[in-house]
């Protein structure tokens, strides 16, 4: 019987289709399709000689480079399951994640094998390079409903979960992207995002699958960033706000060339003054939602809707399907509920977590936790995360829209927004912040009166040193709830 959610193995399918196309560029390297498929093949052959089965679990703590790659494509050659594990993780994350995936076996760069020793059978890069091959079966077919990846959620909300991604998830991502944006012959996409999130990952996979070249970089630089969109014909770059901050001022007068055609942005809101910057430079700016759940971006703004629906991450990619929903109704236009997502990208579950993946996937949907509204024309309005919204009086307050204020003040440097118990209001707004210099409660209370609704204003302010974020580098505004318990 012929089953339809079978395809050939991408990079074997590549290398015969286009096997003189560049796949990689990492740093004077150029790798073609099909020299990558007989590097792989050899990786394959050399994990298959330290044990690695079909539906192992293995882990893999590497930063971003050419072996890093190797070992992606070479475990699906073998039919394993990477998990993926973040390498800013603390000792003690990384400990918690290993066992709670319950890896087999852990590859990791050399340099960072000392924290995991112990925890989990272990192979470092260079040990893994000198393994003699063996020879071993090679996955020619690909199952559109098997487990490719785990990769953990960046644990903003509560304790990281692991999500399932499958070949399916990967494959419809990579698809909705390219009807949103395009695919052209030149094409070429920068990635200097962690190929442990899926930011990065989704680019290698789209690479594979439309016979483009990723131009790989180690770690993000903005000079080096800004070099390889002027010099090395990059058409395509994912980036986060902070990065492309330090893009743009490094860039200083200068303009990129017109073959750039689009700055893939995402991970959060992009403040105001920024995509200002951006247009000012003619920089082709895609605002982007998306989660480790729905396999990488869900929902993309085009350049052209950037001011007239400032502050919207935009309409659905083209196999996805949103809606609001509060008490378990569709809300109408303009309506504020939970953001709930339907589409082959979206993960089956969370690994060994039955109870959070039939609380997140009810009917079809899956319920991101976060709480947003669709405009009149069907444009994604994000507001915050449903477990931090404050409830004051009745009335909703999102941190992130109180903190966006804070941050606009020239001596505050990072703002944090949290509910305090309050016996009149039930709740009101506490704020942490760190300054460059002293500022005085009241100068802070008339700031932000000018700019919020009075039962918007926080009713107490802490300055700290810094705030709590996560390996992502997103704030944790559980911790800060928690200090202010300690108080
Ligand atoms: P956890 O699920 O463990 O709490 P996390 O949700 O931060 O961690 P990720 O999957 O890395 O883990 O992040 C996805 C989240 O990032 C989204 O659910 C959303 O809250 C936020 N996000 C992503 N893009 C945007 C955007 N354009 N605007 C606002 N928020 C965004
Ligand atoms: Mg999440």
């Amino acid at each position: 019987m012929i089953n339809p959610t079978m395809m050939p193995n991408w990079l074997k399918q590549r290398a015969f289709l286009t096997p003189d196309r560049i796949a990689i560029t990492y740093g004077n390297e150029q790798i073609t399709f099909s020299k990558l498929d007989e590097m792989v093949m050899r990786r394959a052959r050399q994990l298959a000689a330290i044990g690695v089965r079909q539906n192992d679990y293995v882990g893999l703590l590497m930063r971003n480079s050419l072996e890093m790659v190797l070992n992606i494509h070479a475990l699906l050659y073998l039919g394993a399951i990477i998990v993926f594990f973040n390498t800013r993780l603390t000792e003690k994350e990384l400990i918690w994640q290993i066992h709670d995936s319950k890896v087999k076996w852990t590859i990791c760069d050399d340099e960072l094998q000392g924290f995991i020793k112990g925890q989990t059978k272990t192979i470092n890069t260079t040990e893994l390079c000198s393994m003699k091959e063996s020879e071993t079966e090679i996955v020619t077919t690909f199952s559109l409903q098997h487990v490719a990846t785990v990769m953990y959620t960046s644990g903003t909300t509560g304790k990281p979960k692991g999500v399932q991604q499958t070949y399916g998830n990967h494959w419809w991502s990579a698809v909705g992207s390219m009807l949103n944006l395009g695919l052209r012959e030149n094409d070429s996409w920068l990635l200097a995002v962690p190929l442990f999130h899926i930011s990065g990952l989704s680019i290698l996979f789209r690479s594979v699958i439309y016979g483009i070249r990723v131009i790989l970089h180690r770690s993000f630089n903005a000079n080096r960033m800004n070099e390889a969109i002027k010099k090395q014909n990059a058409t395509i770059a994912s980036v986060v706000s902070t990065m492309l901050q330090q893009m743009i001022e490094e860039l200083g007068e200068e303009r990129y060339p017109c073959t750039f055609r689009c700055m893939l942005l995402g991970g959060g809101p992009a403040p105001k003054p920024l995509l200002e910057a951006c247009q000012a430079k003619e920089i082709p700016v895609f605002q982007t939602y998306g989660m480790t759940e729905t396999a990488s971006q869900v929902v993309t703004l085009a350049p052209e809707y950037c001011f007239s629906k400032l502050g919207s991450a935009g309409k659905p990619l083209f196999p996805v399907e949103i809606k609001i929903v509060q008490n378990e109704k569709t809300c109408r236009p303009y309506e504020e509920g939970e953001i709930v997502i339907k589409g082959p990208n979206v993960t089956i579950g969370y690994l060994n977590r039955s109870d959070s993946t039939s609380k997140s996937i009810r009917n079809g949907w899956f319920y991101t936790g976060d709480i947003g509204y669709l405009d009149g024309d069907g444009f994604l309005y994000v507001l915050d995360r449903r477990s931090d919204l404050i409830v004051s009086g009745g009335e909703n307050i999102y941190p992130a829209e109180v903190e966006a204020v804070l941050l606009s003040h020239p001596n505050i440097l990072d703002a944090g927004v949290i509910g305090k118990k309050d016996e009149k209001w039930g709740q009101v707004p506490f704020a942490f912040i760190v300054c460059s210099q002293n500022i005085s409660e009241r100068e802070l209370v008339a700031f932000c009166e000018e700019r919020l609704a009075k039962y918007k204003v926080p009713k107490g302010f802490k300055m700290v040193k810094e705030l709590p974020r996560n390996a992502s580098k997103k704030l944790l505004r559980r911790k800060l709830k928690e200090k202010l318990d300690e108080k």
